[in-house]
């Protein structure tokens, strides 16, 4: 993967969403038709070979690679949700967040046992997000679960928040 590529799109935004946040905006990753091409080829490069038959994206930066590398790989794709943003009936999973809890949700048809899944998101942070997913799509019984971002904010230590076997790779470490 070209990191420089990568920095170089990557825009950062201070104080959003609030005071004394530093965000990092990926819809300027997505917007370098470069930037986004190298991402997708990356992508399907280190899962082509896995027998991957879904990707879940995180909703809902997650759902824009998500859908691309799932498309490339030949595989389905399936949306994690925030509550109430699913028609069908949903299983779900809650996990805490700084302040409060959080819950997310999928389709209770979407994953099978034969499924082999690639979970992915824009950005590790704490790791409760992706975790609670992870752990969602476990239940299901399937084959096996890789977890994929595209930045692993790595002082935040989001990799201890799953337990010590999950593949988890990452595009960009900052
Ligand atoms: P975590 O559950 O790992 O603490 O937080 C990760 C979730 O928050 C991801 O769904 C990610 O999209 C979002 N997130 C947190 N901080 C940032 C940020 O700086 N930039 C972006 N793009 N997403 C963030």
């Amino acid at each position: 993967m070209n990191k420089e590529l990568l920095k170089e799109n990557l825009r950062e935004i201070p104080d959003f969403p609030i005071p004394g946040i530093l965000f990092y905006d990926v819809t300027t990753l997505f917007k370098n038709a470069e930037c986004l091409r190298a991402l997708i080829d990356e992508l399907y490069e280190l899962y082509k070979d896995k027998g991957i038959t879904k990707v879940v994206g995180i909703e809902s930066r997650g759902f824009i690679l998500g859908a691309a590398v799932a498309a490339r790989l030949g595989a389905g794709f399936i949306m994690a949700r925030k509550p109430g943003k699913l028609p069908a009936e949903v299983i779900e999973e809650t996990y805490a967040k700084e302040y409060g809890t959080d819950t997310i949700q999928i389709h209770k048809d979407a994953i099978c046992e034969d499924d082999v899944v690639l979970l992915h998101d824009d950005l590790l942070a704490t790791g409760g997000t992706m975790a609670a997913t992870h752990r969602l799509v476990q239940s299901c019984g399937v084959k096996k679960a890789y977890v994929n971002f595209v930045i692993e904010l790595k002082d935040l230590e989001g990799r201890k928040a799953f337990p010590e076997n999950v593949d988890i790779t990452t595009l960009l470490q900052l």
